[in-house]
């Protein structure tokens, strides 16, 4: 479904990602972990849009998107939770989660059944969704993030740290959502830097490590390598 050939991605004179290739099938967990600085981010980032690609291409079901505009990848069927976890803070948790849809104009019936589906599976947010989004958590935030973006009904999850800065019984819960989401079927593309975690709900990861792919095969395998500290810290 997703394939990302040969990516580059630069700052200025700092090539942040070498030469990366990946796939992502239909309905698969596909986990890209890494230490800081690694090139995870700027790939997603590349991969949504919101950064040019150097060179290198993209491809959604064997549609060429690469450095397309942000709004068109949202509309080819990508959609991105960044690491900043933006909600609109005096909007409430129901507004938050419409403006996932924005671009789906048209479609009221599909656009409320999913409002609906979205509230079901998670219960905390329907709990929450009169109130102003910034009254929630941390955790809570997150999860309103990532239901929002499953608005725009995507072929394609992009999701960035999700266990960014949250204690670890949160983290818990965020992938306890990611799971679920999963079983949904869509496809999804796992920034992490919690290897454990992202391990523990992917089919297959990439380690990535100064900017290039250094390992990759099933979660189990990926969890197996001996080494695998090394690659991370990048030692
Ligand atoms: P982290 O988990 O810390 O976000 P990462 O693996 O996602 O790490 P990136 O954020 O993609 O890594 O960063 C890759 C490299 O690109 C790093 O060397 C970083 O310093 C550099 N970089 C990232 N953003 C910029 C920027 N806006 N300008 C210049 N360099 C940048």
């Amino acid at each position: 479904m997703l394939e990302v050939e040969e990516l580059e991605v630069r700052y200025g004179a700092i090539r942040a990602v070498r030469g990366i290739s990946l796939r992502v099938a239909s309905g698969e967990l596909v986990a890209l972990v890494g230490a800081n600085g690694a090139g995870k981010s700027s790939t997603l980032m590349c991969i949504a849009g919101a950064l040019k690609a150097a060179a290198g291409s993209v491809h959604l079901d064997g549609e060429d998107i690469t450095s397309g505009k942000p709004e068109t990848i949202v509309r080819r069927g990508i959609a991105t939770v960044p690491e900043t976890r933006d909600v609109f803070p005096d909007l409430t948790v129901d507004e938050n989660l419409m403006l996932g849809s924005y671009i789906r104009r048209g479609d009221g019936k599909g656009v409320a059944e999913d409002r609906a589906r979205m509230l079901s599976l998670f219960p905390r947010l329907a709990e929450r969704a009169a109130q102003p989004a910034g009254t929630l958590s941390g955790g809570e935030q997150q999860m309103l993030v990532i239901a929002r973006a499953m608005m725009s009904r995507p072929k394609v999850l992009l999701l960035d740290e999700p266990s960014l800065g949250l204690a670890p019984v949160i983290v818990d819960q965020i992938f306890e959502m990611i799971a679920v989401l999963k079983k949904t079927g869509v496809t999804i593309l796992l920034v992490e830097q919690n290897v454990g975690k992202a391990l523990s709900v992917a089919d297959r990861a990439y380690v990535m490590r100064l900017g290039r792919i250094a390992a990759s095969g099933t979660a189990a395998e990926i969890g197996a390598q001996t080494d695998l500290s090394a690659l991370y810290l990048g030692a």
